[in-house]
């Protein structure tokens, strides 16, 4: 049985959806590492370190939740870190077509890791990091959808960049 999983995304910058998911997950495993890309093939707002960080503050205090940055392929990863199972979550049909074939590449890089879905509470079925650094850019009142350490770091980021989100 595995008792590790993985749960590996970009986090720019953590949102309650991706703290819903964990929660999901770490009732289903004993350990869940969060792990966070440090270079996705995607523009983003926060350096490693910091969306590490407030990754780590989110989940401070959860039981058997890990936090850590990684580089390269997500499967050689979790290898490394012997777990076999790769959560993801799943938000609306949107989400489906590029989820799947990522889940079906990964199986085909290595047959062993399975991929795992969670949905997350309805409420949180349309939250992402990209509409709420828009939002954020906007002067959105984001207490709904970040912690609000998250939504300081987001006003701070985007008062240094001249409020235009850096994304996409
Ligand atoms: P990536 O760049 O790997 O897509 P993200 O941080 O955007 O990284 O997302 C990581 C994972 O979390 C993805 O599987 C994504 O579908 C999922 N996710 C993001 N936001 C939500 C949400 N609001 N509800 C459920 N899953 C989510």
């Amino acid at each position: 049985m595995c008792q590790r999983a993985i749960y590996p995304g970009s986090f720019d910058p953590i949102t309650y959806g991706h703290i819903d998911l964990i929660k999901r997950a770490q009732e289903i495993f004993s350990e869940v590492i969060v792990a966070v890309a440090r270079n996705p093939y995607k523009r983003l707002l926060f350096s490693p370190a910091e969306r590490v960080d407030m990754v780590k503050k989110a989940t401070a205090g959860f039981r058997g939740v890990m936090v850590e940055e990684f580089d390269g392929l997500v499967v050689d990863y979790a290898l490394k870190k012997k777990a076999k199972v790769l959560i993801r979550g799943l938000r609306m049909i949107s989400d489906f077509e590029y989820e799947f074939q990522m889940a079906l590449t990964n199986r085909k890089l290595k047959a062993d890791i399975e991929t795992i879905f969670l949905m997350p509470q309805e409420s949180y079925s349309y939250l992402s990091s990209r509409l709420i650094k828009e939002a954020a850019s906007l002067g959105a009142d984001l207490s709904f959808f970040v912690p609000d350490f998250v939504e300081e770091a987001l006003k701070k980021k985007l008062d240094e960049n001249q409020g235009k989100p850096d994304t996409i």
